[in-house]
């Protein structure tokens, strides 16, 4: 679809939405609008992008966070710590 179908305004480039109703143009903008934030939910970007949307960025980054943690793998977290206490062993005799 070109136009709104709702206002009738012509289509922005490639948005999906239409600016001032926030409505699809069409069912398939709408399919492809959701599998573009599912996407991105799983990235560093759409993280971002959601911090910087919230109205309360600090807690919004604490969420990311928390998410990010609760899937990363055991492994992995173990491999973080070993990690940290490594670099703390290091850096904590010099002061
Ligand atoms: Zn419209």
């Amino acid at each position: 679809m070109k136009n709104c179908p709702q206002c009738g305004q012509p289509r922005q480039g490639e948005a999906y939405k239409c600016p001032a109703c926030d409505v699809f143009y069409s069912q398939l903008d709408e399919i492809l609008f959701e599998e573009q934030e599912r996407l991105e939910r799983n990235t560093f970007k759409g993280a971002v992008k959601r911090i910087r949307a919230a109205e309360d960025s600090k807690q919004a980054l604490k969420n990311e966070l928390t998410t990010v943690w609760r899937n990363t793998p055991l492994k992995t977290k173990i491999v973080f710590w070993t990690v940290i206490a490594f670099v703390f062993v290091l850096v904590v005799p010099i002061f």
